[in-house]
């Protein structure tokens, strides 16, 4: 196929779209995004809260292996923006008498794939049978993870007898921020991923980095870029039809605007894509009409909610910068003002994250905030001496899409059968969960295949290094 000067509508600026187009405006093609919010970056936002009167957003991490990922922030200028970090504080909380106890697990002296094993063995989050436990089923992923996904994780813990200490401070944690849902509704392929990418494959996987400002000031940069390179962004743009014409041409129709192009990309969520697709009459390149599989298809995804707690306090509650809270329903505590670099005066801004919270998610606000401060002060005693100056609460209820177990033959290939439609999105197939280098690989996979080359925007994964050169057959 040659693309060359074709013009290219991407619908939806989440990281997706903006990754597709960004890598189209390097290459010859006319490039539009229509966006519909009033900014870009889709589910990694932030915005203007009038009540609280600040810009807030619900913190996004990226870690080492996101290659996708952190080629667009590269190439976009953003790299500056993320502060990364190679060791992450397991915190116990107070219990009677003992107080708070820190484990830290970091890279030490030892090649991949042991490269954990020193911390591992200090950290006394985890019992000496808890560490045989992990070890046994770390070995698991060494040469890789699972090609298929018909094993749960739960299923997974029982077959290898994994103790309740190991699942309870490392498995379960390590799962929940990175696929957003409990072990029963996850598949072991994508656990394995996680967990042969962050613990073994590399030194550098594991690495994690928090972006240093706003997400929505974060991912304007990409649309920046797009301008630079002759693109057009719209933003306050929702397409509301698509209609494909005789020509083969494509037709989008915003509420006061109408756009022309030769291909389309929908890089959008697998319900807004349902809508768009449902009422396109589907015709094949000889004239056939299709009935497409698309729409059954995207009626085997469910979503997993988020939630973020955002509190002001009036001093530094602790010198932490992040930390994982075990035995609590708050999984991670983010010190947004450290990270971003505030003035240690004007006290610490701080975000507890509640992921996979079904269970939270229809409760008062009441309800979760004052549970959540109760906690807090458990694992940072400052906190409770500490006045709180305000507080948020932000409930994403369709944050992302759980990894099911068998959903796989369900995520569409970016490239459909109609001729001129593609699709993008962390939900289509990429072989990553539910993230932002899930959304990264699936535009930048549509960009190629819009130029009749799959993989031509693709960023090699990170090579093994140390022992697992010789061993990690998914490198
Ligand atoms: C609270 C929360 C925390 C998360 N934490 C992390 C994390 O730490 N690390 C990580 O990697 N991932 C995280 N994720 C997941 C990550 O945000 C998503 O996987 C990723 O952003 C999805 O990008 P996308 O482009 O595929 O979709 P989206 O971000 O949903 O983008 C789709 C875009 O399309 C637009 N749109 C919809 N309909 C139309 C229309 N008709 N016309 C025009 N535009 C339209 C939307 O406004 C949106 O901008 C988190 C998600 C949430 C919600």
């Amino acid at each position: 196929m040659n693309s060359a000067g074709r013009s290219v509508v991407v619908v939806g600026g989440g990281v997706a779209g903006l990754n597709a187009a960004d890598a189209l405006s390097r290459s010859d093609a006319k490039v539009t995004v229509l966006e519909r919010r009033p900014y870009v970056g889709g589910r990694a936002y932030s915005y203007l809260h009038p009540a609280l009167d600040e810009v807030v957003d619900s913190q996004h991490v990226v870690v080492g292996c996101c290659t996708n990922l952190i080629a667009f922030c590269d190439a976009v200028g953003l790299s500056d923006k993320i502060r990364w970090y190679d060791r992450q504080t397991f915190l116990e909380p107070a219990t009677g008498p003992s107080g708070t106890r820190a484990s830290t697990i970091g890279p030490g002296s030892l090649p991949a794939p042991m490269q954990y094993a020193e911390s591992f063995l200090k950290a006394s989050m985890l019992k000496f049978t808890d560490k045989l436990s992990i070890a046994r089923g770390l070995r698991e992923f060494i040469a890789g993870f699972p090609a298929l996904d018909d094993e749960s994780a739960a299923q997974w813990y029982r077959r290898t007898k994994q103790s309740a200490g190991a699942i309870r401070h490392f498995w379960e944690p390590i799962l929940l921020a990175t696929l957003n849902d409990s072990a029963e509704n996850c598949s072991l392929k994508y656990a394995g991923k996680v967990f042969h990418e962050l613990f073994l494959k590399s030194s550098a996987g594991g690495r994690l980095g928090i972006p240093t400002v706003p997400l929505s000031d974060f991912y304007a940069a990409g649309a920046d870029m797009i301008r630079a390179h002759g693109g057009i962004v719209e933003l306050r743009a929702g397409v509301e039809h698509l209609v494909q014409q005789n020509d083969g041409r494509w037709l989008l129709k915003c509420a006061d605007a109408e756009y022309l192009a030769d291909d389309v990309i929908l890089a959008l969520p697998y319900e807004q894509t349902q809508r768009l697709v449902a009422g396109v009459s589907l015709v094949s390149a000889n004239g056939e009409a299709i009935r497409s599989g698309l729409a059954d298809s995207m009626s085997h995804f469910q979503h997993s909610p988020f939630i973020s707690i955002l509190l002001w306090y009036d001093r530094q509650i602790t010198d932490l910068d992040h930390a994982w809270l075990l035995d609590s329903t708050i999984q991670w505590f983010f010190h947004k003002s450290r990270i971003r670099g505030y003035p240690e005066q004007q006290g610490s801004y701080v975000e507890l994250v509640i992921a996979g919270s079904k269970t939270e998610l229809p409760m008062s606000r009441a309800d979760i905030l004052e549970p959540a401060l109760a906690e807090l002060k458990r694992f940072f005693p400052e906190a409770g001496r500490a006045r709180l100056l305000k507080s948020g609460i932000l409930k994403e209820a369709r944050a992302t899409f759980s990894v099911t177990p068998g959903l796989d033959q369900f995520r569409p290939d970016q490239q459909t059968e109609i001729p001129g439609l593609y699709l993008a999105g962390d939900w289509t197939r990429t072989g990553w969960p539910s993230t932002m280098e899930g959304a990264a690989r699936s535009g930048r996979l549509a960009a190629g295949s819009v130029l009749g080359e799959r993989t031509r925007f693709l960023a090699p994964d990170l090579p093994p290094d140390g022992l697992m050169r010789w061993v990690a057959k998914n490198a």
